[in-house]
């Protein structure tokens, strides 16, 4: 009627693959940390949603060019980015690790000289790599999704690959054949919902709404205990 004829209607992007943010499950849904907390804003911020999983380079590139209005994919806030979107609330902690085969003789950095590392196009721990790239001498090899770029490095045509750490160490606690030789992680920093700056203000300012009603009811806790067992 004239109230759900008023309610917002928005397209929101997240990745195709980054468990346990998203990922899909044996019925074709989606589900995880980030789809979860998105959906149940919508429902205490009385808006309706499309998710549409793109590869994280392509729908952060849509945000921008105004062919989505959000992306929930956990999406490190970084200043290069805060250029050109609003963040809401960071609501995970992140940063970057490296990751190599299980059975790899790699402990150091500077073992990957003349190698090649797994880079998955358009992250920060893209970016991070780029950084030290020169330092340590490595060639790099571009994936549009994590699960691709895993696997290069599972099957030996990758030496390392690099990725956020709760994504790594959850993929790895789930069978993936690979180890973190060193738990430091570079750029420490939070994940964040994200629209283009100056757009899209009302999804924003209802995220944010959303999102500590979230956390003030336990709902949030719950969301996080039930993909990683623990409560941040
Ligand atoms: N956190 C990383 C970034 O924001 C990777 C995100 C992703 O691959 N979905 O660049």
């Amino acid at each position: 009627l004239a109230a759900s004829a008023k309610k917002p209607h928005y397209n929101i992007t997240t990745d195709v693959t980054y468990p346990p943010f998203e990922f899909q499950k044996q019925n074709g849904s989606y589900t995880g940390i980030d789809v979860e907390i998105i959906r149940a804003i919508a429902k205490k911020e009385n808006f309706s949603m499309t998710l549409k999983p793109i590869s994280f380079n392509s729908g952060a590139q849509m945000v921008l060019s105004g062919q989505m209005d959000g992306i929930i994919a956990g999406m490190s806030i970084t200043p290069e980015r805060k250029q050109v979107y609003d963040f809401g609330t960071p609501y995970y902690k992140t940063g970057v690790v490296w990751a190599v085969a299980k059975k790899a003789k790699i402990t150091k950095l500077s073992q990957l000289r003349g190698k090649t590392v797994a880079l998955k196009t358009g992250t920060a721990s893209a970016d991070y790599a780029k950084s030290i790239q020169n330092k340590y001498g490595f060639k790099i090899s571009y994936f549009n999704d994590s699960n691709t770029m895993y696997n290069d490095v599972a099957v030996g045509n990758s030496a390392a690959a690099f990725e956020d750490l709760p994504v790594m160490k959850y993929a790895i606690k789930n069978g993936l054949q690979l180890k973190i030789p060193n738990q430091k992680v570079a750029n420490a920093g939070w994940y964040g919902f994200a629209v283009k700056k100056g757009k899209n203000q009302a999804l924003l300012k209802a995220f944010d709404r959303g999102f500590a009603a979230l956390k003030k009811d336990g709902s949030y806790d719950k969301i996080i205990k039930k993909y990683l067992g623990e409560s941040q």
